[in-house]
């Protein structure tokens, strides 16, 4: 099967779905709907994220393998640095190799249950993402993603060291970038321009973040440090407990945010499912409708 390198090489948009490791039997039957519904759009490919610390992390495993098996999707995997020794990170890549994973999203990670806690490196682990990007590529005839921040890493003390390393990172060997949720169109564009003033042509995926669930996505978006829309916020306020309403004011944002993008010239969406598809699928069908996407090729 091909990477989604040769996708982004093709004409056309690039268009995605990610899913993560499901913890129950209902979650499981959740994601396999989702999945199915996802799966007939024929997206460029789909992705499983990778668990932040024990039995979620060989879920991620198990439902790439399912996911392989009982499709025809391209799939990629993430994976994380985080408390992998270099020797642990390569017996991934290989069952990563054996489910027959392509692409790797390649990506350091951050503390298991504090995610704003002090980064601490395996003693033989890595410290940033670019060496795991080495090692994937060292590792095989893998593809390679890697993350890329609209609103500056966190924990970056400022835009020129947080471009310098997106862009060594790029150059470590990633074919291609899926950024953190945002939404508002102007931190991708920004983006997308001081990576390109510092020469750097990798094509960087924006990820689609429906607001459907005010609350929740409030607090992925402070925890991810993405600035939420006042005018968003105020609308979903006055939904209240009215999720149909809720459900349509998120659904209208994420699609105005997905046509600027796609206007703009961004090369495809990441749509983020939470394993659900109801508020992806209706925000893929209303570009499809608009004539602003086109199938993938390959
Ligand atoms: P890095 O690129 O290493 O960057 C981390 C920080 O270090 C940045 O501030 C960067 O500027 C700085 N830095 C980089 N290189 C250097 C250097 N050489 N010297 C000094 N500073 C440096 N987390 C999960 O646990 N599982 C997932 O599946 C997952 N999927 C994700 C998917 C996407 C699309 C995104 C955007 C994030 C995802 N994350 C996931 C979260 C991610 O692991 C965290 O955001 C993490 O804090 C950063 O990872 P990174 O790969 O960007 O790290």
């Amino acid at each position: 099967m091909s990477t989604v390198r040769d996708v982004l090489a093709a004409p056309g948009r690039c268009y995605s779905f990610e899913f993560f490791p499901p913890k129950t039997e209902a979650g499981e039957r959740s994601l396999w709907r989702t999945i199915r519904r996802v799966e007939a759009l024929a997206p460029a490919f789909v992705s499983v994220t990778y668990g932040a610390g024990g039995s979620s992390r060989s879920r991620t495993v198990s439902v790439l393998h399912r996911i392989i098996g009982e499709t025809t999707l391209r799939t990629v995997g993430h994976l994380t640095a985080v408390g992998h020794s270099v020797a642990e990170l390569r017996n991934i890549i290989g069952q990563f190799a054996d489910a027959g994973i392509r692409d790797i999203l390649a990506l350091r990670g951050d503390p298991p249950g504090d995610p704003r806690a002090t980064w601490a490196p395996h003693p033989r682990g890595f410290t940033h993402a670019h060496e795991l990007v080495r090692l994937v590529r060292a590792s095989g005839d893998f593809g390679v993603g890697v993350a890329a921040f609209p609103e500056r890493h966190p924990r970056s003390p400022d835009w020129d060291s947080d471009i310098a390393h997106f862009v060594a990172k790029c150059r470590a060997g990633a074919d291609f970038a899926v950024t953190q949720m945002f939404f508002h169109p102007e931190h991708y564009l920004r983006l997308r321009d001081r990576v390109a003033a510092a020469g750097c042509d990798t094509p960087i995926i924006p990820a689609i973040m429906p607001a459907t669930h005010a609350r929740q996505i409030r607090t992925f978006a402070e925890l991810s440090n993405a600035s939420f829309p006042a005018e968003l916020a105020r609308r979903l306020a006055e939904a209240g407990d009215d999720a149909d309403a809720a459900h349509r004011i998120g659904v209208d944002h994420a699609t105005e945010l997905a046509q600027r993008l796609l206007d703009e010239g961004a090369p495809g969406l990441h749509y983020l499912t939470l394993n659900k598809s109801a508020a992806t699928v209706e925000i893929h069908r209303n570009l499809l409708g608009a004539g602003t996407l086109a199938a993938p090729a390959g």
